[in-house]
């Protein structure tokens, strides 16, 4: 079984669209704020209006809409939901098996190394969010010269590995500066 929701059920716990003329934020429409265009652009922006969403979600409460849909999904075994709502407000209500389509307000995304993790804090401290910068590795002291090996056949030094071209970005080492986070929420300009 699998149910499918959107900004209706939200709207009934006081969640404004946030297309509508209760949504708008500074007189731009979504469609302005909501791309990966506007967010190279001008992320401090895009994040402003996303730390202005999270702070009215924040205040919301699952109503007894996402009450029952997190019970159905205790009683039906496979009972899929289906959400396109990035409030989470379907997680505080207790469902589990979600399927959201436009991503979860709540998670952030590293720009630069594509690292992901949850953040509740609303609103933010700082806007647009950074990772900390990592400290760089203090030089290490310079090595009186090795002597020759006394004998040909002594072992090579290893040559450095190469690094691994398969793999994932995300297991290598973050940069020194500090990079901006992104929005894991891709907000479809049509709802
Ligand atoms: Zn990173």
């Amino acid at each position: 079984m699998v149910a499918l929701t959107g900004a209706g059920i939200s709207a009934e716990s006081g969640i404004p669209t946030f297309r509508g003329p209760g949504g708008l934020w500074r007189q731009r429409r979504p469609e302005q704020l909501a791309t990966p265009a506007a967010f190279a652009h001008d992320p401090k922006l895009v994040w402003e209006w996303y730390d202005w969403r999270r702070c009215v979600i924040v205040k919301a409460e699952p109503n007894p809409g996402h009450k029952a849909l997190a019970s159905l999904e205790a009683s039906k075994p496979g009972f899929t939901l289906v959400t396109q709502n990035v409030d989470g407000l379907h997680d505080r209500a207790g469902s589990r098996r979600i399927l959201k389509l436009h991503g979860d307000i709540w998670m952030v995304r590293c720009t630069a190394c594509r690292r992901e993790k949850r953040d509740d804090r609303a609103p933010l401290p700082e806007l647009p969010p950074l990772v900390p910068a990592v400290p760089p590795l203090p030089s290490l002291p310079e090595l009186p010269p090795v002597a020759p090996p006394p004998r040909p056949e002594a072992p090579a030094a290893a040559s450095p590995v190469p690094p691994d071209p398969e793999m994932p970005s995300s297991l290598l080492p973050p940069q020194a500066t500090p990079n901006q986070i992104g929005l894991l929420s891709a907000t479809s300009t049509t709802v």
